[in-house]
């Protein structure tokens, strides 16, 4: 069997794998490469996998980085199925869609900027190509073993790490040995509200594991109900406007989750909510649906209050003119928008008619990479730069900590631990990390695995 390592290797972005036996070509995951305009779109034009003489591809959830270029791989020919739980194709198809709309528009606007003496710039994919690959999927809800072929079985179990997200079992019979490959995708947290904890699994021969976070400890996430009530009485108190930026993919549901708790025990302050994201929206409309799959608390919940993501002071918004009358709104209220990292997005007109007033809060929810509007708002920057224009940093910033979807130190030793207790593992490669979280976590595998882990370079690939 052969493995090769073409996304997500020594970075976090673009996850895919591909498994090569005698007679399967099975891709895992297919996510697009984020990051410089230029360097990203040459990443994610090229397939080294060879689209067209794929088996079957598999995909552990529904970020970006790990189906974003499923529509590209449609479009480079590939008309097998793909393999994800029910919760993932529903959000896949959403999130794939709104990156094609972004692609498109991205199109629209370097034509416009390069002008007409310049090769047509054509989007990545499109919506056709969205539609062509979303109705390849195939699903399998966890727990149940599914054939690809005779010699190729997959179950996947609960990775706790978004709504869907799953780690891979997979078990491949070459030269009549079988032989078990587990793919973690991303691997969530223990005791994150929502999500149930990510499943233990049985041992390995070869193991594929993220390290997004394999050098860190988390703080724990309780503690954010409690802040979060404390601002928002601040902000009663003062008529402040607070301003969250959030992912629209797990991170708004957890804290819309979260207000509704408040709601329902009669803390939250009287004061209006506005979850201004369509896409937010419709993300959480999927969580609805799907409630079968989250954790025992939410069931306890769903019996008292049908609905856990509304509330009465609560109004998701949609249209642009809803939007921007937000802009002249007076006296204290709350908008949660995304993109998380304030680079794109209704947020970042938010942040524009707030940040200059002392009296208003901006809400930071966790990492915040280098160079993006999120990262100078956490460091408090004097003066930020939006749409042209430099904007005294006045409000106030407060950081909330606690609810990455990422397993930690302990969460991974944790897993590890219950992957180790029948049989160990054979051989274990270290993806989705950066240089030093990776390092960390092919040490810590060291008391587990039969061999020394390795971190693999982008395009390398091993014989097992
Ligand atoms: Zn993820």
């Amino acid at each position: 069997m052969k493995i090769s390592f073409f996304g997500a290797a020594g970075e976090v972005t673009g996850s895919q794998h591909l498994i090569e036996t005698d007679r399967l070509r099975v891709l895992l995951d297919c996510g697009l490469f984020q990051g410089h305009r230029a360097e990203s779109r040459r990443k994610n034009e090229v397939f080294h996998c060879h689209p067209k003489d794929l088996s079957g591809v598999i995909l552990s959830h529904a970020h970006t980085d790990h189906c974003g270029n499923l529509p590209g791989l449609y479009k480079a020919g590939y008309r097998g199925p793909i393999f994800c739980t029910p919760a993932t194709a529903h959000v896949a198809e959403i999130m794939m869609s709104d990156s094609a709309h972004i692609q498109q528009e991205d199109a629209k606007y370097l034509r416009r900027k390069l002008g007409p003496g310049h090769p047509p710039v054509e989007p990545l994919y499109d919506d056709d190509d969205v539609a062509g690959i979303v109705s390849n999927f195939e699903t399998i809800p966890y727990g149940e073993w599914h054939e690809l072929s005779n010699d190729f079985r997959l179950r996947f179990a609960d990775a706790g790490h978004i709504l869907g997200s799953a780690i891979s079992e997979m078990e491949i019979r070459e030269k009549g040995t079988w032989r078990r490959v587990v793919f973690t995708g991303d691997l969530g947290r223990r005791g994150l509200p929502l999500l149930r904890d990510p499943q233990q699994v049985e041992g390995c021969d070869v193991l594929i594991t993220e390290s997004t976070y394999g050098h860190r400890v988390h703080p724990p996430a309780d503690d954010i109900k409690q802040h979060l009530k404390r601002i928002l009485k601040r902000a009663a108190e003062n008529e402040s406007r607070v301003v969250i930026p959030a992912f629209s993919l797990g991170r708004t549901q957890t804290l819309v989750y979260f207000l509704n708790q408040l709601f329902n025990s009669r803390e939250l302050p009287d004061i209006p909510i506005f979850v201004d994201s369509p896409l937010s929206r419709e993300i959480t409309s999927v969580y609805r649906e799907h409630g079968n799959v989250m954790d025992h608390e939410f069931q306890k919940e769903l019996r008292s209050d049908r609905d856990p993501f509304s509330f009465a002071n609560l109004r998701y918004i949609g249209s642009q003119q809803e939007s921007m009358a937000l802009n002249h709104r007076k006296g204290a209220f709350v908008v949660i928008a995304a993109s998380g990292m304030c680079e794109a997005g209704r947020v970042v007109h938010h942040l524009r008619h707030a940040i200059s007033n002392p009296k208003n809060i901006i809400v930071m929810i966790g990492f915040q990479a280098q160079h993006t509007l999120g990262r100078k708002l956490v460091d408090k920057w004097r003066t930020v730069k939006i749409f042209d224009r430099q904007i005294e940093l006045n409000a106030d910033v407060e950081s909330l900590q606690g609810l990455s979807a990422h397993a930690d130190t302990h969460d991974f030793k944790w897993w590890f631990d219950g992957l180790a207790k029948d049989r160990g593992v054979g051989k274990a490669f270290v993806v989705h990390g950066e240089p030093e979280s990776a390092k960390a976590l092919s040490e810590m595998l060291h008391d587990y695995s039969d061999e020394p882990a390795v971190v693999p370079k982008l395009g390398e690939s091993f014989d097992v």
